[in-house]
């Protein structure tokens, strides 16, 4: 048994799996969350259900772990800063006060050289009139958007509604003429190394992840510019443990920075099954300060994301010797909801 105990805020499927993962490599997890049905708790060493405001419980939390990462990068600021005063959090808060704000995050890149979508930050509805070039455009709330939630389509001034009281920040994206988005999954160690993993090919329906492949239907340089766009950004962040870069690619094969997600991704799934090692272990050994090993790909993959009613269906299925179901084990099944994924290997 190693002596690390790991502790992780948010208990969903990315907690689960980092959960899963920890226990491959004999390290204790304690996980904290505010849902108290969280399904992390199933794998988990140990639960703690608490308001992340609730500062007895946190400070529980805290003396029982080592060190602290997070599956889902919509925390409190100041709480991960709080946590960081007596245990490690990686990645750094300070990073994800950049990655969560969608204006401070676009600034990051952009000052990196790296183009993302035409944007501007928006106040109120005279912000969208100055600029109507973003047309057709989707506002977007600045902080805690996640699978579409606080988008809205702009084709015209006209849908810009008369009762919109503009009390949140936003900003104001051109909408790209797309031909593909990928997702470069990188991590980046204590000493510096860095693991990347091919560019994976992902498909949204209604602004949620539905499917991903790798190999990605790309150029070679594109698969580069990728890669090499989330490794500046990594090293610019000094970042340690898993993080994504999604990406959108123009119809003119321009690559534009969507945006960075600071912790292990959907689009990641696949590399349970397609790697030796995946994004959850590997962030596990990052972020635990264990050495970086020899990764290998073991096979081509697809991975569906299965959600809402459609789990019924997987629950009642037989499934092949390359197919992998995973039933996140979610009591409410809810529209849209992501309840589990289904990995196939190609080779
Ligand atoms: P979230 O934070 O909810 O993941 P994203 O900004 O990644 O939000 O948007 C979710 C999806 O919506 C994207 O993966 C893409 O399919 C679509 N989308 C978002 N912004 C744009 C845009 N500017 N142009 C075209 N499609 C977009
Ligand atoms: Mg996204």
């Amino acid at each position: 048994m190693s002596d690390i105990t790991l502790g992780i805020i948010g208990s969903g499927q990315l907690g689960s799996l980092l959960c899963q993962a920890a226990k491959k490599l004999n390290i204790k997890t304690v996980v904290i969350s505010d849902d108290e049905q969280g399904p992390a708790q199933n794998y988990t060493d140990q639960f703690i259900f608490a308001k992340y405001e609730d500062k007895e419980k946190v400070k529980e939390f805290i003396n029982k772990v080592d060190i602290v990462t997070y599956e889902f990068e919509n925390i409190p600021i100041e709480i991960l800063k709080s946590i960081n005063k007596e245990k490690k959090v990686l990645p750094k808060p300070d990073i994800n006060q950049t990655v969560q704000n969608r204006k401070l995050e676009k600034t990051f890149v952009n000052k990196l050289g790296i183009k993302t979508t035409e944007w501007a930050f928006i106040k109120s509805a005279e912000d969208i009139k100055k600029n109507e070039k973003l047309f057709p455009g989707i506002l977007k709330t600045n902080t805690l958007g996640y699978d579409g939630h606080g988008q809205f389509v702009l084709n015209s001034l006209d849908d810009v509604k008369k009762d919109w009281c503009f009390t949140a920040d936003y900003i104001l994206e051109k909408k790209v003429n797309l031909s593909r988005e990928i997702s470069a999954v990188i991590t980046r160690f204590g000493n510096g190394e860095i693991y990347t993993y091919e560019p994976i090919e992902n498909i949204h329906k209604d602004q949620i992840l539905k499917y991903s492949k790798i190999p990605a239907d790309i150029t070679d340089e594109i698969f580069k510019k990728a890669q090499t766009n989330a490794k500046l950004i990594a090293e610019k962040l000094d970042y340690i443990g898993t993080m994504c870069v999604e990406y959108f690619i123009d119809k003119k094969n321009t690559l534009l920075v969507n945006e960075i997600a600071p912790r292990v991704h959907n689009s990641g799934h696949l590399t349970i099954n397609a790697f030796n090692i995946s994004q959850f272990e590997n962030h596990v050994r990052a972020v635990c300060g264990l050495k970086i090993d020899k990764v290998q790909k073991i096979s081509d993959a697809e991975m569906i994301n299965i959600l809402g009613k459609e789990i019924e269906e997987y629950r009642n299925r037989s499934f092949s010797d390359k197919e992998f179901f995973f039933d996140y084990g979610k009591k409410a099944i809810k529209d849209k909801r992501k309840m589990g994924h289904l990995t196939i290997l190609k080779k």
